[in-house]
Parts: structure tokens; sequence; C-alpha cells
């Protein structure tokens, strides 16, 4: 008998070369059958997936985690059940300072959650500004706490740019390289407003590091005369990783468009954060389909947001094979030419709407969670603080019940009738 089974859906595993309708089982948290058909007879539970599309349990390699400890943090469970997102990545929220606190603040979930270990001790807890003082960066006390964190730390985070590095320049990513090097774990580096400029950061990079914000419009080098620069086209020959790291300041359809058509394939990531997450990021859906909008298929889509984010950080997750975890993320997807914009105010048109509507942590279904109002420093346009308003409204006239009629309710308990009444009388 199996605990549960996925009957009748399109499953969609880039991973596995799979695309087709079938059934799938799952046994004690793990996937244990996938066949044209199962009988529903030999599970406890059956889910009818009938016309919808059935993935992989999301990859997010770039979002900010530990609400409530600084200045971009959020609750992870307040978005995974609504976006398919089972694998989530913290990239460089905190140091060598808070890695057990943010292991603590992760660990009663269902949710796949790793680090990538700031090489600043203090993480980032404020906007900007963790490289002013070098003496943070202590390549030696991170080394030793990620060490005591094993596969909890899957990898390495520096930002650099112009306010993180402060007169710093380049060191703050010589060190990060040190101690990525030193964990045999791969370098994420952010970038923005240089300098140091890509020209400087990406030749330092080694085979399978990750630029994050790969497609921003700040770093003003990734593009040259509106192609791509050839630093870049020389890191991606090495193996050097673009990724996406939407944010509230990286994606501009013009940098990657260009990418694209010069064969570049980022993997897809929010950097969802206190501020991203009301908009124009919004959610890792949401972000995928901004890459519909840019002329990807939906394979290509799902394959840049299951396995490769995955294997780009050696994470077990990512695919719907025998024997994987049953992280399972169902998606109800139509097709609906809607606008899309970047953080530019730049429109392109996605031609499908997806739309989440199950998630499955290790055979799981998640549980709903509402957001946290944002906090007092998340700046806020007047339509986004609308929509927030509204949005937790909305949430408490839906959490109030609103029946009158008396049938509308069971009655576990009837009143007893007594003298020996039978239902004849
Ligand atoms: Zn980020």
């Amino acid at each position: 008998m199996w605990d549960l089974l996925v009957k009748g859906g399109r499953l969609l595993d880039p991973a596995d070369d799979r695309d087709g309708v079938a059934d799938l089982a799952v046994h004690r948290g793990r996937i244990v059958e996938i066949a044209d058909t199962l009988d529903e007879r030999s599970a406890a539970e059956t889910v009818d997936a009938t016309g919808l599309l059935v993935v992989p349990g999301l990859v997010d390699i770039h979002a900010h985690l530990s609400p409530g400890t600084g200045y971009w943090g959020l609750d992870p469970e307040t978005l995974a059940w609504r976006t398919g997102v089972t694998t989530w990545v913290d990239a460089g929220s905190v140091g060598a300072f808070g890695l057990s606190g943010l292991r603590a603040l992760t660990r009663p979930t269902e949710l796949t959650i790793t680090a990538l270990i700031n090489v600043s001790s203090i993480g980032i807890p404020g906007e900007t500004g963790e490289h002013h003082d070098l003496a943070n960066l202590d390549v030696d006390l991170a080394h030793r706490v990620a060490a005591a964190h094993g596969d909890f730390v899957s990898g390495v985070k520096a930002r650099i740019d112009r306010r993180t590095v402060g007169d710093h320049g380049i060191e703050p990513l010589r060190r990060g390289l040190d101690l990525a090097e030193r964990l045999g774990r791969p370098l994420m580096v952010h970038v923005g407003y240089g300098p140091p400029t890509i020209t400087e950061i990406l030749p330092l990079l080694r085979e399978g590091d990750l630029l994050t914000h790969c497609a921003s419009g700040s770093p003003d080098d990734l593009l040259r005369d509106g192609r791509v620069n050839p630093v870049v086209l020389e890191a991606a020959q090495r193996g050097v990783r673009f990724d996406l790291g939407h944010g509230s300041g990286a994606l501009d359809f013009e940098v990657l468009e260009a990418e694209l058509a010069a064969g570049i394939r980022p993997t897809i990531s929010t950097d969802l954060h206190a501020v991203s997450a009301h908009g124009p990021a919004f959610d890792m859906p949401t972000v995928m389909e901004k890459m519909l909008a840019v002329g990807w298929t939906l394979e290509e889509v799902v394959r840049a947001a299951t396995i490769a984010p995955a294997q780009s950080l050696g994470l077990a997750a990512g695919t719907l094979g025998v024997g994987a975890r049953a992280d399972i993320a169902i998606f109800d997807v139509t097709a609906e030419d809607h606008p899309v914009v970047d953080v530019h105010r730049q429109q392109r048109t996605s031609p499908a709407r997806l739309r989440n509507v199950l998630t499955l942590a290790a055979g799981a279904p998640l549980t709903e969670k509402a957001p946290a109002r944002s906090a007092p420093w998340v700046p806020r346009s007047p339509a986004q603080r609308t929509a927030e308003h509204e949005t937790f409204t909305e949430l408490r006239q839906s959490t109030t019940p609103r029946l009158h009629a008396a049938t509308d309710f069971p009655e576990p308990y009837p009143r007893a009738t007594g003298r020996g009444a039978t239902d004849k009388e």
C-alpha cells in the first residue's frame, strides 16, 4: 500500500527526460513508482492531477530566509505552500556569527534548506556594507564554523559592489574565493553597481562558481554596445555558472535577452527577500513566467528551476526519479497572454500563467501559512501598500466563517430524544 498516488498529471521532469501523462506513487516520503497507470486501490490517498502539470519541487538557490533578524529576511513557509518551492538556499544572509541561528530557525520545517555562508562574519544584517571592516572577513573563522555545519553549507556568498566593499576593492572577493576553495564548495558572487567591475570580477571566478544577478542592469559592463561583454562569454566557456537572482534590482530584459542570444543559460532564482516579495519578482512562478516571456519553452524553464540549480550546488533535489525524495509541485498552466515587468518598468508578454495548486515536501502536502506584514523599513509604492492592505483584509475575512443556515453545520452529537424514541416514530 502506497501512502499517496498522484494520478493523471503531465509529469515534466527534465532530469529524467520525462514529459508525458503518467501516475506517480509515493511511499514513506520517497517516489517509489512511475507508470502510465497505477491502481488507486493500492494507495491510501489519491491526488487527481488530471489536466495539471506535475514537476519536481522547485529549487530556489537565491533567497533570504531567517525573518526577524535583519533587513532582508522572510519566512519561506509563507511562500513554499503556494509557489511549489521545496528546496531553498539562503544566499549569504548570515556569516560565521549567524550560521547556527539560521540553522535553528530553519530546522522545524519540512522544506529542504541550505545556506551559502557569507564570507563576512556579520552576514547581511543591514541593507549593505558588510565588507567595510575587513576584520569581519576572517576566512579561518568562517572555514571552522562552516565545516562544523556539514552539508547545511552548500557554498559561499560574497556581495561585490561599490557599497558592500567600501574601500576594499577586490579583496572581499579574494577572501570569498579562498573560503570556497578551502570548503571545496562553489562561490556565488552578487554583482551590482561597480567598481569592482564585471571585467575585474569574472576572470577571478573558477569553474562551478556562480554569478548571480547575471541579467542585472546595474553593472554597466555586462553589455558593451548592446552585446554581451567578451569577459562574460569567456567566463561561461570556462564553466562559470549564471544565475538570475531577480530581486528588487536585478532583472533587465535587455541584458537577459542579449545573454540568451549569446547562448548563456542561467538558472532561475528569485532573490526573494522582504522587498522583492512585494514585486515585481513576487515569487518563483512569476519569475518563471518572465522566462517564458523571453522565449524559453516550459521544459527549459522547469529545468532551470529544478535540476540545473540543484546540480549547481550539489543538492539532492530537482527530480521526480524513482527513489528521489517526494518533493513535488503541481501547477495549473493556462495559456493566457499577460504582461510581465522587469525592475526597470520594461514589459514583455508571457504566454502562460503558472498557478501552483499543491506542493508536497517529502510526500506531505505543505500547509497554508500567511505572510507577515512588511517591516517599517521596507520601501513600497502606493500600489504595493494598497495591495498589501487588501491582501490582509481579504485574509481576515476569508478566515472568518460566514455561514448562517442551520443545515450548513453538522450535528455530531444529536440531542437525546429519550423515552425509547426510534426513527420510525
Ligand atoms: Zn540576494
